[in-house]
């Protein structure tokens, strides 16, 4: 890699997104003054009453939770998107509406109140990863279900204000914004190369091998080159798969592996129970053919230097463009080391 890159003022493109950011290596050793979060200590409860998560609860709609003894589905009482709404255009001179309707449902990972993925063993994890296969193919075969989001919000410090082990799968009739520029962007770049992007992104990343944090035969994790989080990570299958529904079974150990390993390394960071959001980015499921894209899994953690501080997103960053101070191959070694 260029000696430039470790030590000057940069910006480094996105070949997802077609966006920049800005990264100022330089800055790295300046003193800290600003605001500091609680360290997020694990309760080591298995079953709290309160919680509308745990087995057995009554959930604030008045739903009684199943007494389930590995994930449990069920659809969100307060979703941000509803079924029965109508598919509607609005138009008046310069503004601009449409009716949009989808589906929100809550994935609960494990029973245990107080587990989190990284805790969780592999058997465990694959048999989240086996919900997100049976919700995504159930959903997509949905009519007006275009897009299939899957996420989780981990910790308080991200919005989230259950510890109960869970994700969230929103299912939506639009094409959200950042799955489009991703459609774009790898689309154009079969028709120009005839291959992946992502498979040659990975190709370049193993070859160099600054950035991978760990691999296994199904999969890479690694910072991007262009992370705009500290420590952004992405987990990459090796082959070409449009959504999660191509895996095998033998892959799905694989993702469950990489999902333990990446976690586990968060945790270990900090000596905290490490908040990220994290979701899969997949093909539309509008019927249309979408054999360029290459699914994988990002990481957003927000903090930035201990378990307590935290980057924002400010000043320049809201005005202008993301910028970071740590560089990627310097997050990448620490997470590999660990
Ligand atoms: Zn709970």
């Amino acid at each position: 890699m260029h000696p430039n890159l470790n030590t000057h003022p940069h910006r480094r493109y996105n070949i997802l997104t077609e966006e920049w950011v800005l990264v100022s290596p330089h800055r790295t050793k300046r003193p800290w003054q600003g605001k500091t979060e609680t360290s997020d200590k694990k309760k080591q409860i298995t079953y709290d009453p309160e919680c509308y998560l745990c087995p057995t609860n009554t959930r604030a709609g008045g739903a009684v939770n199943d007494d389930y003894k590995n994930t449990f589905v069920f659809k969100n009482d307060f979703g941000a998107l509803l079924e029965d709404t109508p598919l509607f255009d609005f138009k008046d001179g310069l503004l601009k509406a449409e009716g949009e309707k989808g589906i929100c449902k809550v994935v609960c990972f494990s029973p245990n109140h107080s587990l989190t993925i990284p805790d969780m063993e592999i058997e465990d994890l694959k048999k989240v990863v086996t919900v997100w296969k049976k919700e995504f193919k159930e959903l997509s075969e949905i009519s007006g279900i275009n897009y299939i989001q899957i996420f989780e919000n981990k910790g308080a410090i991200m919005g989230c204000s259950n510890p109960h082990p869970h994700g969230q799968i929103w299912a939506q009739y639009a094409i959200p914004t950042e799955i489009q520029k991703k459609t774009h962007s790898q689309k154009k770049y079969f028709e120009k190369h005839g291959t992946s992007l992502l498979q040659d992104y990975l190709s370049q990343e193993l070859a160099e091998d600054i950035r991978v944090i760990s691999k296994n035969d199904s999969f890479v994790t690694l910072v991007p080159f262009w992370a705009i989080w500290p420590y952004e990570a992405m987990i990459i299958p090796k082959r070409k798969m449009a959504n999660i529904l191509e895996m095998n079974e033998k892959e799905k150990e694989d993702f469950a592996g990489q999902l333990k390993t990446l976690t586990q390394k968060y945790d270990a960071l900090f000596d905290t129970s490490f908040p990220y959001s994290s979701g899969i980015h997949q093909a539309p499921t509008d019927g249309r053919s979408y054999d360029t894209w290459h699914w994988h899994m990002s990481f957003y953690p927000p903090l930035l230097r201990s378990a307590t501080v935290k980057k924002f997103m400010v000043g320049y960053e809201m005005f202008a463009m993301p910028q970071r101070d740590i560089t990627a191959e310097s997050a990448a070694a620490q997470l590999k080391a660990l």
